[in-house]
This record gives structure tokens, C-alpha cells and sequence, in this order.
């Protein structure tokens, strides 16, 4: 389990209902390995604790969060309630999340949810990028779908990769940041696939779109702009370094594309994950009320601060309390007292587990940044603070995520 905070990431996935939520959150722990095949349950060691009705329905993710490695990092894929009528629970969502993937259908773009999720995306200043699905279907447009963004999101979507068409078939993607074409091998579902030159046809509206690109990223910080300006072009570090500090600053939107049905552009996704959005230590110090002071105080996601954990949803699970908590600073420990500083009552966490697409991890510790699940608590309930004993506070309902731009 990762204890560097730079690489975590807490993430969520929204869209619009059928745009392909399901489908991409499943090829994404497809490719991450935690599955080995799609619609099959992964055959765990004896550590492993399973959730038999999870086993039953397949892949399909029941878990309020999951987490998944990818290149050294550790993403927890936190779960967003579909339906719009949930608000508060979408805000409750929001507020433990640092960044959202959006996920729009090609055919019909920005569509009634997208809007209604975005917004409230939006008002918690949480960073956003957009991935175009649905590219394969007839009727698809990535043009349209990145207007509309526009028009009816007022978002400044930026893309990182264009679609490649030949007539109405869709062949793959063009990375914009590496200037590499990316053609997915059907026979292999996708599992395959190779960086390859541009082929000629497409270079010219790649080189377009790359320069819009390049334009974008430069004007998010003053060196990379200087650079720019002198040398018209920037290199792949410069570039995700640009955007990321856009992204963070809820400034632009880094656009991808793809079809997750036919595991065209899943990939790139994940690593998008890394390369812009924040992780828990881009965001602010979170602020709370020390309960015993009445003064405001704030915690830093450092392991060393006082523990301060935020409940975000409780379930029953085969009989037993299974409460969902996101760490923000210190350390929560199984087999040890917290403090509810919500209720001001001093409860054990008898055992403490990561929680992947189809089992679950007994882990001794949670480091800030960290989402896990917590067994044994009797009275925690869905918006309550766990602090220790010692440096109670009452972290406030809503934060405002206003992420401090702070990339090495
Ligand atoms: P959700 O409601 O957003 O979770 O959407 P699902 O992932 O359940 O997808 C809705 C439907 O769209 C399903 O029938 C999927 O198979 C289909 N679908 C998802 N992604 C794609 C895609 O990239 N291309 C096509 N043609 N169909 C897709």
C-alpha cells in the first residue's frame, strides 16, 4: 500500500445513463489485472475475504470504492450514484473524491446527467477530464461531443487525442502529446495494441489540433509559456505539466476518446488518471471545528498529524456494519480506539480492509489520502468525523476543493 500521497489518486467516474460508465470502470480493472477475464471473478489467495453476492453478479462493482494499481500508483475508484434524484449523495461522493472522469456517449455528447453532474462538480472545484466514448457506433462525432462541452458545460475541453475515421469506421486514436497514432488489434479484443507513425491522411488535422494543444498548456504557467513562444513546441513532460496544472486549477479539461465496449482507448484513461488529476496531496489542508475549542483548525495529509477521518457511507454486509472512510491526515489503525467527534463517543475499528473489485485486503493502517473500509465501528454514520482522542474535530459537511498547484 502506497505511502507516498503524491501517488494516490481518488477518483470517480460519471456519465449520463448508458453513455459506458460500467463498461470503461470494468475494462479499466480489466487491464489493471484485478480481473483476469471480463466477467469472470478473479481466483484470490486464502487472505482474501470474499463478497459472495459481488461473486455472483460478476464484476459488477457494489463496493462504495475499489482500488487498483497502475505504474506504481494506487487508485481508488470511488463510487458515484447514477441516478440524478441521489444529490446529496453525489455531493457526499464529490467530497471524498479529487478528480472525476467524465465519460460522454459520441452519439449523443452532452446529455441531460452530464450536465447535472458537472455542475455540482464544478461548485466543489473538483478537476475534471472527459473521456468521448462510443467512437465505433454510426452517428458518432468527437467534434460535436467537444462543442458541446462548450456551449452547454461552459467547460474549456482540450484534446489530448483525436479520432481517426475512414469513412464511418472508427480505426483508433491519434496522441496528440506524443504524436503517435494508436491502432487497437480487434482479433485480441483490444489487448494489443501499437504506437505507430501518423499515417499520412490524418497528419494534417493532427498537426492542427496538437498546436491548439500545445497553445493550451503553454498559457497555464509563465515558464512553459516563455518556452513555447521561443522553441514553438513543447516535449511530453512540458506538455502534461501544463495541463496538469490547467486541470487542477479547473481551468481546462483534458479530452480523450475511444470505445470502451471494444477496448479502444481505455488505457490512455488510466494514465490520464495519473497524469492530470490531483492527488490527495494537491488538494488543501481540510478544515473542521475542534469541537472542545470552537476554533476552526485544519489537517494536512501527513501521517504524522493527528488522525482525521471523514465517513462516507455505511453499509450492511452479510449482517455486519461495514463503514466506508476516507483518511485525511494521521494514521487509522485497526485493533485501536477513534474518537467520533461527531457524536463525541470513543468507538474501536476492530479491522480495516482494502477493498478491490471482487475481495478484500486485511491491511494494519491508513495513510492519509487513503479510502478503506472499516469493520467493528458501532455508531459511525455517514457523515461523521473519526479523529483521535487526543485532536478531536468536526470536519465540515462540504469542503470546497480548491487545489493548490503545486506539481515537482
Ligand atoms: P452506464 O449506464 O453508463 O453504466 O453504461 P453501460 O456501461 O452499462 O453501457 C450501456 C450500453 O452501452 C451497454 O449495452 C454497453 O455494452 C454499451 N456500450 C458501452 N460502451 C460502448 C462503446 O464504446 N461502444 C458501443 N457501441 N457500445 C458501448
Amino acid at each position: 500500500m502506497a505511502q507516498n500521497v503524491a501517488k494516490i489518486r481518488n477518483i470517480g467516474i460519471t456519465a449520463h445513463i448508458d453513455a459506458g460508465k460500467t463498461t470503461l470502470s470494468e475494462r479499466i480493472l480489466y487491464y489493471t489485472k484485478k480481473i483476469h477475464k471480463i466477467g469472470e471473478v478473479d481466483e484470490g489467495s486464502a487472505t482474501m475475504d470474499y463478497m459472495p453476492q459481488e461473486q455472483e453478479r460478476g464484476i459488477t462493482i457494489t463496493s462504495a470504492a475499489t482500488m487498483f494499481l497502475w505504474k506504481g500508483y494506487e487508485i481508488h475508484l470511488i463510487d458515484t450514484p447514477g441516478h440524478v434524484d441521489f444529490t446529496i449523495e453525489v455531493e457526499r461522493s464529490l467530497r471524498v473524491l479529487d478528480g472525476v472522469v467524465a465519460v460522454l456517449c459520441a452519439v449523443g455528447g452532452v446529455q441531460p446527467q452530464t450536465e447535472t453532474v458537472w455542475h455540482q462538480a464544478e461548485r466543489y472545484k473538483v478537476p475534471r477530464i472527459v473521456f468521448v466514448n462510443k467512437l465505433d457506433r454510426i452517428g458518432a462525432d468527437f467534434n460535436r461531443a467537444i462543442s458541446m462541452m462548450r456551449e452547454r458545460l461552459g467547460a474549456n475541453p482540450v484534446p489530448v487525442q483525436i479520432p481517426m475515421f475512414r469513412g464511418d469506421e472508427f480505426l483508433g486514436v491519434i496522441d496528440l502529446i506524443r504524436m503517435k497514432s494508436i491502432v487497437w488489434d480487434q482479433s485480441t479484443l483490444g489487448d494489443e495494441f501499437s504506437f505507430d507513425d501518423i499515417p499520412d491522411e490524418f497528419l494534417e488535422e493532427a498537426l492542427a489540433a496538437r498546436k491548439t494543444m500545445l497553445e493550451s498548456a503553454a498559457e497555464m504557467d509563465e515558464e512553459l509559456l516563455e518556452h513555447y513562444l521561443e522553441n514553438e513546441d513543447l516535449d511530453e513532460k512540458q506538455i502534461i505539466r501544463g495541463l496538469r496544472i490547467g486541470t487542477l486549477s479547473n481551468r481546462l479539461v483534458p479530452t480523450l476518446c475511444g470505445s470502451a465496449l471494444k477496448n479502444q482507448g481505455v488505457q490512455p484513461v488510466i494514465d490520464a488518471v495519473i497524469d492530470f488529476l490531483p492527488s490527495p496531496a494537491d488538494v488543501p489542508p481540510v478544515s473542521g471545528v475542534n469541537p472542545t475549542t470552537g476554533e476552526v483548525e485544519f489537517r494536512a495529509p501527513k501521517a504524522k498529524e493527528p488522525l482525521c477521518a471523514f465517513v462516507f457511507k455505511v453499509m450492511m454486509d452479510q449482517g455486519r456494519k461495514a463503514t466506508y472512510v476516507r483518511v485525511y491526515s494521521g494514521e487509522l489503525e485497526a485493533e485501536k480506539e477513534v474518537y467520533n467527534a461527531t457524536r463525541g463517543s470513543k468507538e474501536r475499528v476492530a479491522r480495516l480492509f482494502l477493498t478491490h473489485a471482487n475481495k478484500r485486503e486485511k491491511i494494519t493502517a491508513a495513510f492519509p489520502g487513503t479510502i478503506v473500509l472499516a469493520v467493528g465501528l458501532k455508531d459511525a454514520r455517514t457523515g461523521d468525523t473519526l479523529t483521535s482522542p487526543s485532536a478531536p474535530l468536526v470536519l465540515e459537511s462540504l469542503d470546497m476543493h480548491i487545489p493548490v498547484i503545486s506539481i515537482a
